[in-house]
């Protein structure tokens, strides 16, 4: 048994729900082509073997579009892999059957997320985006490089204006996307 959004559900029922929120979310997202593009798999290895990420880290992208097909997906929702990737978009271009794989995996985040799961260097880049409106901060010594080359210390984005980082927090909270910044 399993509790997955907030039902009590026979693992066999939880494991379908998962894939079938990650279809519909596609769908809602994406399109029809998108959210049933993963059945058409032929695991030939074209996506782990083009993956940036996959040649430095644990994830291999072969087998998660396979755990879509054998509903075995949720399994990711608490693994690094599944944060690994960078959504660079090369395994979606290079796949010979056309599977939609960075979208699918960008819903499959947005699945575990709504449980609760999500990587603490993910969180900490939402914590900077609302604390500084940028996912990557300026340093201070980029700071001291701009000065020396005459430039204002900061660039005129929302480090030189309050006003537009005010609007990036309201948005942040309006979406509710700012809570997941918070330790999890
Ligand atoms: S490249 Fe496409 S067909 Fe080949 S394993 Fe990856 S998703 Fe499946
Ligand atoms: S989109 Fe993600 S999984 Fe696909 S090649 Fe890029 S990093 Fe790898």
């Amino acid at each position: 048994m399993a509790v997955f959004a907030g039902k009590i559900l026979r693992d066999s029922d939880f494991k379908r729900d998962v894939v079938e929120k990650v279809v519909q979310r596609c769908l809602l997202v994406f399109g029809k082509e998108v959210s049933e593009s993963f059945v058409s798999c032929i695991q030939c290895g074209m996506c782990t073997g083009s993956c940036p990420s996959g040649g430095r880290t644990i994830l291999n992208t072969r087998q998660i579009v396979l755990s879509l097909n054998l509903e075995t997906v949720y399994r990711y929702f608490d693994r690094s892999e599944l944060w690994y990737c960078t959504t660079c978009y090369t395994c979606q271009e290079r796949c010979p059957r056309k599977v939609r794989i960075t979208d699918l995996m960008r819903a499959v985040r947005n699945i575990a997320v709504e449980n609760g799961y999500m990587s603490k260097e993910h969180r900490a880049v939402i914590r900077y985006l609302y604390e500084t409106g940028h996912s990557v901060p300026i340093r201070e010594d980029v700071k001291e490089l701009r000065a020396k080359l005459g430039l204002p210390e900061v660039p005129p984005t929302t480090h030189q204006y309050g006003k537009a980082l005010e609007e990036v927090r309201k948005l942040m909270e309006e979406l509710n996307y700012a809570q997941y910044g918070e330790e999890g």
